[in-house]
C-alpha cells in the first residue's frame, strides 16, 4: 500500500533546511510533475509496489542482461555503462519511448555530471519493449537547461507545501496518484 500521508500532514511540513540532493530521478520528475519533485526531496516516497514501478524493474532487469546495471555515481544510478571506442556510452533503460524529453534530460543530466569530474560521455536511451535505442549527446543548449532545471528543482524543494496536484497524462501511471487523487 502506498505511505499514506494526509495533505494535512504535508502542508505543515516544515521547509527544507538543506538543498536536495539533485539526481537522474529528481530531472526526471521536474520533467513529468514539479508535485512529484516536492514529494520525492521532502522523502514522501511513492509505493515500491506499485504496479508501474514493478513493471520498470521487472524491465529494468530483464534487458540488456549481461551488461552493468545500476553504477552508481554522486546522487546517480547509471542503468549501463561501457565502452566504445575510448569513449564512455551510459545506457537508461526506459519502458517506452511516451516520456522522450523526461528521458532525454534525465541522461543530459548524466553526462553533464560527468563531464563536471572531466570525463566526457555519450548517452544511449534504450527502449527494449520497441526494439529502439537514441543516442544522446550533451550540447550548450542542454547544459544551460539543465542549469536552469537545478535552480528551478532548489525552488521547488524549498516551498514549504506541493505545488498543488494538477491532472495531466502521466497520473493514470503515476505511483504516487493514490496519494494525489484519493
Ligand atoms: S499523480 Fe499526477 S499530479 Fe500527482 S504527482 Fe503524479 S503526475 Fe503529479
Amino acid at each position: 500500500m502506498f505511505q499514506r500521508i494526509c495533505m494535512a500532514q504535508v502542508t505543515f511540513m516544515t521547509l527544507l533546511s538543506e538543498p536536495p540532493r539533485i539526481g537522474g530521478t529528481l530531472v526526471w520528475y521536474y520533467a513529468i510533475c514539479r508535485r512529484e519533485v516536492w514529494l520525492m526531496s521532502h522523502g514522501i516516497e511513492p509505493d515500491r509496489e506499485d504496479e508501474f514501478l514493478r513493471m520498470g524493474r521487472l524491465i529494468d532487469q530483464n534487458s540488456y542482461g549481461r551488461q552493468r546495471h545500476a553504477i552508481e555515481f554522486g546522487n546517480n544510478k547509471f542503468d549501463i555503462i561501457r565502452e566504445e571506442k575510448g569513449t564512455l556510452v551510459v545506457g537508461e533503460v526506459k519502458k517506452s519511448s511516451r516520456s522522450l524529453e523526461a528521458a532525454k534530460l534525465q541522461l543530459a543530466h548524466y553526462l553533464y555530471e560527468l563531464l563536471k569530474n572531466g570525463i566526457n560521455a555519450r548517452g544511449e536511451l534504450l527502449f527494449p519493449k520497441e526494439k529502439r535505442r537514441e543516442t544522446i549527446d550533451l550540447t550548450d543548449e542542454m547544459e544551460t537547461r539543465l542549469d536552469e532545471v537545478y535552480g528551478d528543482i532548489r525552488s521547488i524543494a524549498l516551498q514549504s507545501a506541493p505545488p498543488p496536484a494538477k491532472k495531466c497524462t502521466y497520473c493514470r501511471s503515476c505511483a504516487y496518484k493514490d496519494f494525489c487523487w484519493s
